[in-house]
């Protein structure tokens, strides 16, 4: 029996969908059969047709409970995983630091569940990176979010009734969304710069065009992870950046903010004074603003004036962007699907002996399995586990979920090994 895929409308905040015509065509091509929920993809501009037309067959939502894999942008919520069958198999942006008791919910519901933003930034694995597929959209939409509220052109342009001066964009956090944010200002014609805490960064922001800004000391040369993620700096350095950076943005028209550290929330940035040195029409922009916020006054889902500078901390910046976005996270979802399925049987089994299910994978067998949410998960489950059918697990499965007593930071055991910028 060929394995039943099921395609989930997601909630009206979300209007990404886990799959596109293409990855339908993939998938069926997979020996899988595909159910698309009706209207998954209205809001990312993929009508049911457009998924019939591929291969996909649409149906209600009721459906979901036959699916044996399901396909989600965001985590279940209760009342969705309700209707899932014990032993399903979900992959989705599932959020886990912090929500543990969620976690719990799903190992109890019986569903092995795969969190895709925990995905190695492994070369094996670059084309699953979905971090990297929903930043690099986040941090284009950033500047043309910017470039909306922002009452003035952003090129410099030289007309017979006088010359209009070129926009000044400052991008702090040169990974994938500040990288892309710092092209997409070039451009639009502006003048950019940037900063971040990664050496590495410095030259990546100076092959797009941009000049680096920064306090290049001795803990600025050891500020990267192994994984290539930034390390939380030190106060006496962050006094320092910051004296720099309040001189830097006084002078700009527009600050796109995009620091992030693993695992905790984002560092504070861009001060209320900062804001006020801004000249009046002044925009900012906190792409970090649903992991704390970068700008001091950011507001979840809003522009906010602050100290008469517009900052825009609108929420899922990729799913403004949500027909592109959809497009890539279902071809990173396919992608590892693809790894799933054998060749030749067509058969569908996840291995859990394989690197990339064991940094993704956060339950199975009734349990929380993933070392960084076992411990604290563990307190949430009360009841005696539901087991899991093990049918599309390999049999080398057998091998008990073990829990670390450390949980290990977000990736820290993997490499990065391709500069972001290749991918822009
Ligand atoms: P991220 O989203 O964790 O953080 C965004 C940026 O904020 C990072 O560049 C970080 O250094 C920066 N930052 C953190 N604190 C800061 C501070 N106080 N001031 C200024 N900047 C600060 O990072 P990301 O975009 O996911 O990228 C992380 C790294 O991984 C980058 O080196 C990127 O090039 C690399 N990467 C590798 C692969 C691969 O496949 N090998 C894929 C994607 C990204």
């Amino acid at each position: 029996m060929p394995k039943i895929v099921f395609v989930c409308r997601e909630g009206s905040d979300e209007p990404r969908v886990a799959a596109s015509p293409e990855s339908v065509k993939r998938l069926t091509g997979l020996g899988l059969t595909v159910v698309v929920e009706s209207g998954a993809g209205l809001a990312s501009g993929v009508p049911d047709a457009a998924f019939e037309a591929t291969g996909a067959r649409i149906a209600g939502s009721g459906e979901v409970g036959s699916a044996d894999i399901i396909l989600r942008v965001n985590r279940p919520t209760a009342t969705e995983m309700a209707a899932y069958r014990p032993g399903a198999v979900v992959f989705a942006v599932m959020d886990p630091y912090g929500n543990e008791a969620a976690l719990a919910d799903m190992a109890k519901a019986g569903l092995t569940t795969f969190a895709m933003e925990l995905m190695p930034r492994i070369t094996r694995a670059q084309s699953m990176d979905v971090l990297s597929s929903q930043a690099n959209l986040a941090g284009y939409r950033a500047v043309i979010d910017a470039s909306h509220e922002y009452g003035r052109a952003m090129p410099m342009m030289m007309t017979a009734a006088g010359t209009v001066p070129a926009a000044k964009v400052f991008v702090m956090g040169a990974g994938v969304a500040g990288l892309q944010a710092i092209a997409t200002a070039r451009r639009l014609g502006a003048v950019v710069s940037a900063t971040d805490v990664r050496p590495a960064a410095k030259e990546q922001v100076a092959s797009l065009g941009a000049k680096f800004i920064a306090v290049e000391d001795e803990e600025f040369k050891a500020a990267e992870t192994a994984a290539g993620y930034a390390k939380p700096m030190s106060e006496a350095y962050q006094a320092k950046q910051a004296a720099l950076v309040a001189e830097h943005i006084a002078k700009q028209d527009i600050v796109i903010t995009t620091a992030l550290i693993p695992g905790r929330p984002a560092p504070k940035l861009v001060s209320r004074a900062m804001l006020a040195s801004m000249k009046p029409g002044s925009v900012a922009v906190d792409l970090a603003v649903e992991r704390g916020g970068n700008i001091e006054g950011s507001e979840k889902g809003k522009v906010a004036d602050v100290e008469g500078v517009a900052v825009i901390g609108y929420a899922n910046v990729a799913g403004r962007i949500a027909a592109s976005a959809s497009a890539l996270y279902a071809r990173n979802l396919f992608a590892f699907i693809e790894t799933m399925v054998d060749k030749g049987t067509k058969e569908f089994a996840v291995n859990p002996e394989d690197e990339l299910v064991k940094a993704t994978m956060l339950t199975h067998g009734g349990q929380v399995v993933h070392p960084n949410f076992a411990t604290a998960a563990a307190a949430f489950v009360v009841d005696a586990p539901v087991a899991a059918p093990t049918a599309t697990v390999a049999p080398v499965a057998a091998e008990p979920a073990r829990v670390r007593k450390k949980p290990a930071a977000v990736n820290a055991e993997t490499g990065g090994d391709a500069a972001a910028e290749e991918k822009l």
